[in-house]
């Protein structure tokens, strides 16, 4: 992509109102732009991002034997009478048609799931089954003023699955909180599992991902020295200072953090309120053990800039940074190499845009692609490589950037 072909600005000045890092850094950076608290546009750039991290964890459920459907956003309020949430849920944003008729807007997806899969679902034959889709979500959030972290409208990742007993929920439960570790660990955060109770769901224990960052809103007691790691605003038997009642080698830790994901065991909460069932191998009808397991993917994408920045601007890792290369041309040039990059299937940003070298250099520094290139008369027929994590520069020719890149 050219800059002079995109509509990527960058901004000096953060608007006054973004109070979080992510939030100044991805609206300087150019990546999303705020129309009102808690909702964003996501320019070039920033979809970019969301698409690199949709995509990861699209592999990661695929891996688990989960496969991806689109589910609605625009829901019949009926559905949400039918378990109570109408009533109970105080972020559900409910809509009138003129005809008089009452809708909500997706906040999560058990209502459609449930009478989906009833259609699916008739005997043990037919579990386990794990669907999910990517889709934006609406929630009345009174507090939107932390960026993309927390939205009133945001990008999450939902998982469904159905299981004939507990005992097959409990091993899926555990797949599927493998395959979350993984997905944080491609998207380079340390995901803490925390134990904390199963919200408006049910009263089992439900796990929660939680990375450390001060912008975060969860607040957590964490061992240095195990995995420990529990949400102190449910579980308030333990305090900072105390011994890790797991290890029992280190005290506890108490920290912010951002809760990235969750998986809840929903027990059969909604397979009965739809009356879904199905009939097992002795021939008894039952109702389908249910679990759901959420990642916030606009979420996670301004976790990683909490974590990953510094006082010039956002440092991607690899994985979803929105190019893999930065390539800064300056007195006119660049556009062979721009041309060569492509033709190497290479992912390149290309600042053609006609601005003194330091405004480009900060801009890339802004930015964050993990590898800036430039290219001037000064380079000859060499090109200029450094990594953002470093000040090092290397003239390099071109077969040596591609080893490099490769
Ligand atoms: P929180 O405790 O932060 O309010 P939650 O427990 O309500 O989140 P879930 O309903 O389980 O969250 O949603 C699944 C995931 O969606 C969360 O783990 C989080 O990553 C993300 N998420 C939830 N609410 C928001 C929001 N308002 N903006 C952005 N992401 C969100
Ligand atoms: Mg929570």
């Amino acid at each position: 992509m050219k800059l002079t072909d995109s509509f990527v600005t960058t901004l000096r000045d953060a608007p006054k109102d973004a109070l979080t890092i992510n939030h100044q850094l991805l609206v300087r950076a150019g990546f999303v732009r705020q129309l009102m608290a808690g909702v964003y546009t996501y320019l070039p750039l920033g979809l970019k991002v969301l698409n690199k991290i949709s995509q990861i964890v699209r592999e990661e459920m695929n891996e688990i034997g989960s496969t991806e459907v689109l589910m609605p956003i625009l829901h019949p309020a009926i559905n949400w009478k039918i378990t109570g949430g109408w009533d109970k849920i105080d972020v559900l944003f409910k809509v009138k048609s003129r005809t008089k008729r009452d809708y909500a807007l997706a906040q999560s997806n058990e209502e459609t799931v449930t009478p989906l899969t009833s259609e699916f679902i008739h005997t043990y034959k037919d579990l386990p089954l794990s669907i999910y889709h990517i889709n934006w979500k609406f929630r009345d959030e009174l507090r939107s003023k932390s960026g993309i972290l927390r939205g009133r409208e945001f990008l999450m990742k939902d998982l469904y699955s159905f299981h004939i007993d507990q005992e097959d929920f409990d091993k899926y439960y555990q797949t599927a909180k493998k395959a979350y570790l993984r997905v944080f660990e491609r998207l380079g955060l340390v995901a803490k599992v925390t134990e904390a109770s199963g919200g408006g769901f049910s009263e089992k224990v439900s796990y929660e991902f939680e990375v450390l960052t001060s912008a975060g809103e969860a607040n957590i007691l964490y061992c240095n020295n195990c995995e420990y790691c529990v949400n102190i605003d449910d579980i308030k038997k333990y305090n900072e200072g105390d011994n890790c009642p797991l290890c029992k080698k280190a005290k506890l830790k108490a920290s912010l953090a951002s809760e990235v994901g969750n998986v809840f065991d929903l027990g059969q909460k909604y397979t009965k309120a739809f009356g879904l069932t199905a009939v097992n191998e002795k021939g008894t009808k039952v109702y389908p053990i249910m679990g759901c397991y959420g990642i916030g993917i606009s979420r996670t994408m301004g976790v990683i800039v909490e974590k990953f920045h510094d006082d010039k601007g956002i440092i991607w890792p690899r994985e979803v940074a929105p190019f893999d290369v930065h390539l800064v041309g300056l007195n006119g040039k660049g556009e062979d190499l721009y041309k060569k990059l492509k033709e190497n299937h290479i992912d390149v940003l290309f600042d053609d845009r006609d601005l003194p070298a330091g405004q480009k250099f900060n801009d890339a520094d802004l930015i964050g692609i993990p590898v800036r290139l430039v290219v001037s008369e000064k380079t000859c027929e060499k090109i200029e490589f450094k990594e953002r994590t470093s000040d090092k520069t290397e003239l390099l020719s071109f077969d040596e950037i591609i080893k490099k890149l490769k």
